[in-house]
């Protein structure tokens, strides 16, 4: 019997609601309180982008009234064009060198205990712009040797191995990077990238390093089957990814994908039922889950999930040794 077998087949039915019209469970508050226009200063003054602002993440009122913000590096324009994605696509503009230094002065001023950075894609950097991924984890374990570090990576097409093997060398604490959808939408939603690309890269950064821990995400509402999103989990684990996130997608603008459907909470427990039995050390699947949403308190229970497997297992390699 399988991990699916008892799982009743109304805890995976998603409600139909007319399109692009959000159901009640997505609404959110308006982003106005003194922590969020804190927050936004601080990223004003540190000329410092911010993925928050830029994919126009429905959490940005919780998350900045928490000091919660993901920077994003290497600019404010991506090479890419993807259907789901609200950051400018363009020329991308000459990186900033003063981003490491800034980022780290913000995880400083916030009092960070974990910081999420990411960054666009920059095909046009020789080195796809991991040098840059380097240098922010050496400035905040120079600045604030006690954040711990969680990255998004793009997939630094046709220089994946270098990329991975550099960024590795430096520690961060959390590899992310993003599915994003089911392999038979990439060539309408990632029409870029490719699936099996993309899962080589987290395979690659467990060989350099199994401690790190790999984090991966999949939007949903994008038209994709149930038994295909237990497929990517299946081939999450096979890459073995410690934590999966699964959200709901949400059209940014007109011009972008539309919303297939509006997965209810319900749904979303199911999957993340449903992960959980395939392993992942941490699942967050809610309707407003994103990447780096309640990064900081995930990471801390995926860090105990570890700890307490490795101590399970050493219990019994004792007992087979008396
Ligand atoms: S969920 Fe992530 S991207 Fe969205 S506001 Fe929070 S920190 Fe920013």
């Amino acid at each position: 019997m399988n991990d699916l077998a008892n799982t009743p087949a109304s805890a995976l039915e998603t409600d139909r609601a007319p399109r692009q019209r959000k159901p009640d469970w997505i609404r959110v508050r308006a982003p106005v309180s003194k922590g969020y226009q804190e927050t936004r200063k601080l990223m004003r003054e540190l000329n410092l982008n911010t993925v928050c602002e830029e994919a126009a993440c429905p959490n940005i009122g919780e998350c900045w009234t928490k000091k919660h913000a993901t920077v994003m590096i290497l600019g404010d324009v991506c090479a890419w064009a993807c259907a789901f994605c609200n950051v400018k696509p363009g020329m991308p503009r000459a990186v900033a060198p003063m981003g490491p230094e800034n980022t780290a002065v913000a995880a400083a001023k916030m009092g960070l205990e974990h910081i999420v950075v990411t960054s666009v894609d920059r095909d046009d950097l020789p080195d796809g712009g991991a040098g840059q991924f380097v240098k922010v984890i050496e400035a905040l374990r120079h600045n604030t040797p006690d954040t711990t570090i969680e990255i998004l990576t793009p997939d630094f097409r046709g220089k994946m191995r270098a990329a991975v093997e550099a960024i590795c060398a430096a520690g961060p604490d959390v590899y992310n990077h993003n599915l994003e959808t089911v392999p038979r939408l990439y060539p309408t939603i990632r029409p870029g990238a490719r699936y099996y690309a993309s899962l080589r890269l987290l395979e690659e950064v467990k060989a350099h390093n199994p401690l790190i821990f790999t984090k991966s995400g999949i939007m949903l509402g994008l038209g994709e089957e149930r038994l295909e999103v237990h497929q990517v989990m299946d081939d999450m684990r096979s890459a073995e990814v410690d934590f999966i996130t699964m959200g709901q997608y949400l059209q940014p603008t007109p011009k972008h994908a539309k919303v297939d459907e509006f997965v209810t909470p319900k749904a979303f427990d199911a999957y993340g039922s449903i992960a959980r039995a395939k392993g992942f050390l941490q699942v967050a699947s809610s309707p407003l889950t994103r990447s780096s949403y309640h990064a900081g308190d995930d990471f801390a229970v995926m860090r105990a999930a570890r700890e307490a497997k490795l101590a399970k297992e050493r219990r019994k390699q004792d007992r087979l040794e008396v």
